[in-house]
């Protein structure tokens, strides 16, 4: 043990945070952080592996005893922002930055990684998992997907968040839906465009599209049990040509639960409604749904681990009543296993996630690491 404490001993987590901002890339195509990630894991004396479900990494720490298994989550991917800041660790990558704080929960991970190294865990085997593509919403699955991973037998399962908006260090934590399922939907209305004089002679796609559109604006009505949104997002109706009436029509829009049922009960309906308009106006109906997310549901047998542990560290804990109306794909980790997804404050006036001046907030890698060792420490020993 005393060798790989000396090799971890040059890692300073904020650093290292740094440098990953530094050198920020897109979901999908994180290859050079996914070499990073597990070059450091190897630096503390563990043994990653590499290529899990694209650019994924895993690394088990095992104790000398039986005992339960638990995972543990952070993401890598970045994001196609530009960059508005004048910090030396500013992105070198045009058009792309770690606008979200993945940055920051890796070098968290890295930090639990670093003491486990030293400490591992007395019963079970503790699984820290590096996930890229999590903007995209395919990272999660990707990597559950994988044979290394369908081997495995977990227990229980844990990721946090970065929140802006609330004050740094507060853990904020919800049994239940924690975040929200959603899903953008794109549809194409194709008719057929006409000289304006005579409009008859065309299809134009307006009237269905008005229909589409009230449709949409209503939906959430239908489902009063549960939370439910949707968003337009853009609408277009042909060209700006005043002697053209219009040949075909867009609309863009986003919906939302906190149920995942009731998420897949919004999109059959907007599937029924779509063959409808098809069948009725003679018009093309093309849709396609994009960036899906399923609800991050919490078991509150995990969420009473997090609240436990974060008050006997002297953290304040923030119950949510409302679910977070964002989206993580941690989500698909718990679909198949238990386990819960929280949130630690990034300071009340922290430039909110994906703004072009936000930078992931130092002070919390330590209380995130703190706070997974001591759950680790609960249920390991
Ligand atoms: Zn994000
Ligand atoms: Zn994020």
């Amino acid at each position: 043990m005393e060798t790989e404490r000396q090799l971890g001993n040059d890692f300073k987590a904020e650093s290292f945070r740094k440098q990953l901002h530094k050198h920020p890339e897109l979901s999908g195509h994180e290859i050079n952080t996914a070499l990073t990630i597990a070059q450091q894991l190897r630096h503390f004396g563990l043994n990653p592996q590499e290529g899990i479900g694209g650019h994924g990494v895993i690394c088990t720490v095992s104790g000398e005893q039986d005992g339960e298994t638990t995972l543990l989550r952070a993401d890598f991917d970045a994001l196609p922002i530009q960059e508005k800041a004048t910090h030396s660790h500013v992105s070198v990558n045009h058009g792309i930055m770690h606008a979200c704080g993945h940055d920051g929960h890796t070098a968290s991970l890295l930090a639990v990684a670093e003491k486990l190294a030293v400490t591992p865990p007395k019963r079970g085997k503790v699984i820290l998992l590096f996930q890229p593509a999590e903007e995209t919403g395919v990272g999660a699955s990707a990597m559950l997907n994988s044979a290394e991973l369908k081997q495995l037998k977990i227990d229980n399962v844990f990721a946090y968040h970065n929140l802006p908006g609330q004050p740094l260090h507060e853990v904020v934590i919800k049994n239940n839906t924690f975040a929200c399922a959603s899903t953008g939907v794109s549809i194409e209305l194709e008719g057929k465009t006409s000289h304006a004089a005579y409009p008859e002679n065309g299809l134009n796609p307006a009237k269905a599209m008005i229909e589409i559109l009230q449709f949409l604006e209503g939906l959430p009505s239908q489902y009063t049990e549960n939370f439910a949104l949707v968003t337009i997002v853009s609408a277009q109706l042909g060209e700006e040509a005043f002697g053209v009436s219009a040949g075909r029509a867009r609309i863009l829009a986003t919906l939302r639960s906190d149920c995942n049922s009731t998420f897949h009960a919004m999109q059959s309906t907007i599937r029924l409604k779509l063959e409808e308009v098809g069948k009725g106006s003679g018009l093309g109906v093309e849709y396609s749904w994009h960036e899906p997310f399923n609800a991050a549901v919490n078991s509150s047998v995990h969420v009473d681990i997090v609240r436990t542990q974060a008050k006997q560290l002297g953290l304040k804990v923030n119950e949510l009543r409302e679910p977070m109306r964002w989206s993580e794909d941690f989500s698909e980790f718990l679909i198949h296993y238990p386990g819960a997804l929280f949130c630690i404050g990034s300071g009340e006036s922290h430039p909110e996630l994906h703004n072009p001046d936000y930078d992931f907030p130092d002070e919390i890698i330590e209380t995130a690491s703190t706070l997974f060792m001591s759950i680790v420490k609960q249920l390991h020993g």
